[in-house]
């Protein structure tokens, strides 16, 4: 157990972030300015972080006792002209350096993301080519500031220089559109998402179809006199190619009468699972204006997928991928997820060489995140799980085979609970960008999101700030208060 305190300030929420990628949750104390001794629990590592501020100077100082033994830390920074809020994140950074560099030497864990926890670190590299800094210096601020490896930086840079051009200049007047569909075959184990399997929900779909047609209805009254531009729509979920021919033509004509889609440079819609596609329904995607399909298989091995609880077979992810292609598909993405229970870095390997011979120009490899709500969270201790180390082996197998495969990184974000401290990476050929993936990670547009489970966020630019307007996740709730969930969006526009 390890118990820190804060001395001097209050960043308890960020250090206890921080401490996560060293101890479970359950093992950490955070105090503020007590130094007292825990009589009850047995503590095996102490660290104090304190700051002082002199005039214009920062100072922290940070002190681990382990074993015995004590190893300090000292940094200061002058900060004059500078204004609050800089010197607010300066001090927590340098907490967070203290506490990090320390707890490097201590426990010799692979963090390969340095002080950087949050999902969307190339929000950063954003910041510091928005403030005119050159490249070399962007590399060096995030290895020296922020402790990252110099491979994670270099991926950062050329993520954020290939987004670029889709995020600016910012202009409020375009907007994107989600639409979830929450239903799927079966329930993936790991799966966290809205997703009701079809053979207990599956008599809800129409009513459900009915329900979001009214939500995008309403919202549109007051939406489409603001003058507002539709730039990308995405038909995510859940399992959208669960609807039938009659729902999907119900849910494409109220989306085209209720919007001018007349400007959209996207439309993606999600096929994930190949049991729920056919001929009829891929074409009817394709003429009716889907741009981007996304089939994903998560692993192209076939005990995998009957672990995961897919009822479906590798082949018939190929048949499917054929088959998009032979309707006329270009941009199909796969996504793959590393580290799924029972795989090791050979299977992995197994699955990029199927893919090599399919060519998607669009490859999205996940990381896996052992999350709350997942079946696998609950049952982890059923499952095999590999060591940090296979599953850093397998990612760089992955990279490896996009690069054979003349993919290139074009969007990436992190979340909590992921094996080895990953991340997930969005390959593509150059040209065949998802843009609403890109617009979503960045946050600098507004998303107008419609169905059960959605998140709606409205962004304000010139006060950078951003308001999340979540549905509501229950299906049988939000067919109730589906009205609601509309009303709600209408206050933010
Ligand atoms: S297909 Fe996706 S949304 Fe559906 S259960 Fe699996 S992980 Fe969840």
């Amino acid at each position: 157990m390890i118990k820190v305190v804060c001395i001097g300030h209050n960043y308890a929420y960020e250090v206890k972030e921080l401490l996560k990628l060293f101890y479970p949750p359950e093992e950490i104390l955070i105090s503020i300015n007590d130094e007292t001794v825990e009589a009850m629990v047995s503590i095996d590592e102490v660290i104090i972080s304190s700051v002082n501020v002199i005039d214009e100077q920062i100072i922290v100082e940070t002190e681990i006792q382990y074993n015995g033994k004590i190893e300090k830390i000292r940094e200061v920074r002058n900060l004059m002209n500078c204004n609050v809020l800089h010197k607010r994140k300066v001090e927590k950074n340098l907490v967070k350096r203290g506490i990090f560099q320390l707890l490097e030497k201590v426990k010799k864990t692979y963090i390969p993301w340095g002080i950087l926890i949050g999902i969307r670190p190339t929000k950063i590299v954003h910041e510091l080519m928005e403030e005119g800094k050159p490249k070399e210096e962007i590399l060096k601020i995030l290895q020296e500031e922020y402790l990252i490896q110099q491979e994670k930086g270099q991926l950062l840079l050329s993520v954020a220089e290939t987004e670029h051009p889709f995020i600016y200049p910012i202009d409020e007047d375009k907007i994107s559109i989600y639409i979830s569909i929450p239903f799927c075959p079966t329930r993936c184990i790991y799966c966290s998402f809205p997703s009701n399997p079809i053979k207990q929900w599956g008599h809800l779909k129409d009513d459900y179809v009915d329900a979001l047609c009214k939500e995008i209805v309403e919202t549109a009254k007051d939406f489409n006199h603001r003058g507002k531009i539709i730039e990308t729509v995405y038909i995510g979920g859940g399992t959208p190619s669960t609807l039938n021919i009659t729902q999907m033509e119900k849910l494409f004509n109220c989306l085209k009468d209720s919007f001018n889609l007349q400007t959209i440079k996207e439309l993606t819609f999600e096929a994930g699972r190949p049991d729920t596609i056919d001929e009829e329904k891929l074409q009817f995607l394709l003429n009716n204006g889907v741009t981007r399909l996304s089939i994903n298989p998560q692993s192209m091995n076939d005990c995998t997928l009957q672990t995961i609880g897919r009822n479906h077979s590798v082949e018939d992810i190929k048949k499917a991928y054929f088959l998009a292609e032979k309707v006329g598909f270009k941009n199909i993405n796969m996504d793959l997820i590393i580290g799924l229970p029972g795989e090791d870095s050979s299977m992995v390997e197994n699955t990029m060489k199927e893919l090599l011979d399919l060519k998607p120009n669009n490859l999205t490899v996940h990381t896996l995140a052992v999350k709350k709500a997942s079946q696998l969270k609950e049952e982890k201790e059923s499952y095999r799980l590999e060591e940090e180390e296979e599953v850093i082996k397998m990612l760089k197998i992955t990279q490896d085979y996009a690069n054979k495969m003349g993919l290139k990184p074009y969007y990436m974000y992190r979340q909590k609970h992921m094996l080895g401290h990953l991340e997930n990476i969005g390959f593509c050929k150059p040209g065949f960008e998802g843009i609403y993936n890109i617009l979503i990670m960045e946050e600098k547009q507004t998303i107008l999101a419609f169905g059960a489970g959605a998140v709606s966020k409205f962004v304000f630019p010139k006060e950078n700030r951003l308001e999340r307007v979540p549905n509501i996740k229950n299906l049988e709730l939000y067919l109730e208060r589906v009205d609601e969930m509309a009303t709600r969006k209408k206050n933010y526009l």
